[in-house]
């Protein structure tokens, strides 16, 4: 199956396709062991900061010899902020980049998105290109309080209306409302949750696949009701950062005297695999 086809099944299907931000090689090996082993597709995400880590063109060779292997792998750039780098990962042949100018006045913010999308497309009609509107924080870290102007509230959240006005406007392929989602994840204490009567607003009024960021801590019941009412993808970012980070704190303080970098990221590798086996079972409904 295409990645379109991948995304319109799921919806049938009121499953959703788990999205997962990767850094390293452990990462990514996490990610593609988890889904070989479930038999399900998934799409690794890598933010500006992520891909430029790992070498933009790098990651999509390793993405495609995964993929002649007929591994069901998708290669997403991740919130990107400008026409320049939209280019680059189009011209490199990812399979979907986010533009993201949800912090733009809304006139420059459709000018802009509609730019990536026509070039995009005169490249490769194939690609997909998914935008934000409203604002869900910027960040994918363990905070102590919401960030600052987050929508939660049902004033805030994206409306109906405006959600098709700007997928209109835009001609983007995937949104990715905010519909009480915040990137990141509560340190402790209760996340917060996904208003689905919105998410099924938005769904039936844009007739696009919705993408829910911010997925990290929201609770399984949220994420089943969403993915049931037109949210095809889920993406996780902070709590594979936060199972890497914690394991391999352990493993060296264990083992101070291990230098060969492949035992100590072992333990780290397959504690990103368990979270994404973990997601990946609740999002294909296989818990
Ligand atoms: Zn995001």
């Amino acid at each position: 199956m295409t990645y379109k086809e991948t995304i319109a099944d799921a919806l049938k299907r009121g499953v959703a396709i788990g999205h997962f931000n990767i850094s390293n090689i452990e990462g990514f090996w996490a990610v593609i062991n988890a889904s070989k082993k479930l038999d399900v597709p998934v799409i690794i995400g890598v933010s500006e900061g992520e891909r430029d880590w790992m070498g933009v063109k790098e990651i999509k060779a390793l993405v495609d010899m995964q993929k002649a292997q007929g591994v069901k792998v998708f290669l997403n750039a991740d919130h990107t902020y400008s026409f320049e780098r939209v280019k680059e990962v189009v011209d490199a042949g990812y399979d979907s980049v986010i533009i993201d100018c949800a912090k733009l006045p809304y006139e420059e913010n459709v000018k802009v998105t509609k730019q990536c999308v026509d070039y995009a497309k005169s490249v490769n009609p194939e690609i997909l290109i998914e935008a934000e509107f409203g604002f869900i924080g910027s960040s994918s870290k363990v905070w102590d309080k919401i960030p600052d102007g987050a929508a939660q509230d049902d004033s805030q959240l994206t409306s109906a209306e405006d959600a098709v006005r700007f997928v209109e406007a835009t001609g983007i392929d995937l949104f990715a409302p905010a519909v009480g989602n915040i990137h990141g994840m509560a340190r402790s204490g209760p996340n917060p949750h996904i208003h689905i009567d919105r998410v099924k607003a938005i769904s039936d009024a844009t007739k696009v696949p919705l993408v829910l960021h911010g997925g990290s801590g929201i609770p399984d019941e949220d994420f089943v009701a969403a993915a049931k009412n037109g949210m095809a993808i889920i993406h996780i970012s902070t709590e594979l950062r936060r199972a890497m980070g914690e394991a391999l704190r352990k493993t060296l303080e264990a083992n101070p005297d291990e230098v060969a970098p492949y035992k100590y990221m072992k333990e780290a590798k397959e504690a990103m695999q368990a979270v994404v086996e973990e997601r990946l079972k609740l999002f294909n409904g296989l818990a």
